[in-house]
């Protein structure tokens, strides 16, 4: 999380280190729960592209302490801290308030069998129940190194899929952004289809992959390609996310991969791929077929088997994903700037970055005796 003046002005930074998140995209995933029940009867899941860690301490507190987040839960606390961020009341009442709202009624909901990975580039600073690993989700390397974490007892080196599969895959990856808008999206893709493949290889029947996607104008084929391997897939777009952001996530449910596919690691799912179909007669659910319009956009085509004729484009068999807004209306608008008390006390970070990528220029910055030493330290060289 950084500390410039759009991330202090917004509401969603100043909640998560007063509710303890590690970033504020713990909201994100909180929200897309909301929608779509995503924990419901999950006890295995997979977190890709982790730290600093905020979607792996949701999956923590909901799965290992059995913390509930649901409209009875986080909603009532956030109803409570709007009022202090709004400037309404001040921290004691919202404390006093808040210990009132912890929800008392509800048992925590224990589950068994609870297995969490979490895979970054970057190292992450340990959680409860949590086991990560630092790896690029994109190198095939981080798939023995994943399914030896999910199942360490049983892990077969030669198998590409896990021995128990696991419930839910969730993966939050994106690019150091260069702002090169097509480059951008380009490489988010990437990570989107690494953790695609990666997801193949452990989801169980009925599993569900919740991933950020780009809404580039190509987003078409991923929804084509998702359509093929999950019953259900839709876009959803929670409110701590900022609207000015293109940034949106793509929720699949139900994973129902055609009869005898196998995930293949010497040919993994891409832009230009077809899931391919190894047995005899066995044919995909749906079949796609793309094509380069004059307007330079792709367009998907969906054969007429397609169970999701009402998905389908008037005129044409393009498929359109539904996109849903989630996060309850009351929720804070992560585009709006909040009035802030005066007496506010600036807090620290949850969890600082482990290994910052500039870290090493702050090191350089103290030994040149701070940012004055900096200034001369240039005027020397530039004399
Ligand atoms: N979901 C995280 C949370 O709640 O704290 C935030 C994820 S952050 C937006 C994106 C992460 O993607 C970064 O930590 C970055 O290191 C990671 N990432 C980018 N490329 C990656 C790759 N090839 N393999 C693994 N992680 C990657």
């Amino acid at each position: 999380m950084g500390k410039s003046s759009k991330d202090k002005r917004d509401a969603y930074y100043r909640l998560a280190k007063e509710e303890g998140w590690r970033a504020r995209s713990a909201y994100k995933l909180l929200q897309i729960d909301e929608e779509f029940s995503l924990f419901e009867g999950v006890t295995r899941v997979v977190d890709l592209c982790a730290a600093p860690g905020s979607w792996s301490q949701v999956l923590s507190r909901v799965l290992i302490k059995g913390e509930t987040f649901g409209r009875a839960g986080w909603q009532e606390k956030q109803a409570a801290t709007r009022d202090y961020v709004l400037g309404m009341k001040k921290a004691k009442l919202m404390e006093e308030q808040m210990e009132k709202l912890e929800v008392k009624d509800v048992k925590p909901k224990l589950r068994e069998g609870v297995r969490i990975v979490a895979i970054d580039l970057q190292p992450m600073s340990p959680l409860e129940g949590v086991t990560t690993l630092r790896a690029d989700i994109t190198h095939p390397s981080t798939i023995p190194l994943m399914l030896k974490a999910l199942d360490p007892d049983t892990y077969d080196p030669k198998s590409s899929t896990a021995s128990s599969p696991v419930d839910l895959v969730i993966s939050d990856g994106a690019p150091d952004v260069t702002g090169l808008h097509d480059l951008d999206i380009y490489v988010q893709s990437q990570l989107l289809w690494a953790a695609l493949n990666l997801a193949l290889c452990v989801l169980k029947p009925g599993g569900k992959f919740v991933a950020k996607i780009f809404r580039g104008k190509d987003v078409d084929v991923l929804f084509a390609q998702l359509k093929i391997v999950f019953d259900r897939v839709r876009v959803a777009k929670p409110r701590s996310s900022r609207a000015s952001s293109i940034e949106a996530f793509v929720v699949c449910e139900g994973f129902c991969p055609p009869a005898g596919f196998k995930p293949s690691l010497d040919q993994p799912l891409g832009a230009g791929t077809q899931i391919p179909t190894p047995l005899e007669n066995a044919k995909p659910k749906r079949q796609t077929t793309q094509r380069v319009r004059e307007d330079g956009c792709i367009e998907i085509n969906l054969s007429s088997e397609s169970e999701d004729e009402d998905d389908i484009e008037e005129g044409g068999k393009r498929w359109i994903a539904p996109f849903l807004a989630c996060g309850d209306l009351s929720a804070y608008d992560s585009d709006a700037t909040y009035h802030l008390p005066t007496d506010r006390v600036s807090l620290d970070p949850i969890q600082p970055p482990t290994a910052p990528p500039y870290r090493r220029a702050l090191e350089m910055r103290k030994l040149a005796g701070g940012a004055y030493g900096k200034t001369k330290l240039r005027d020397n060289k530039e004399a």
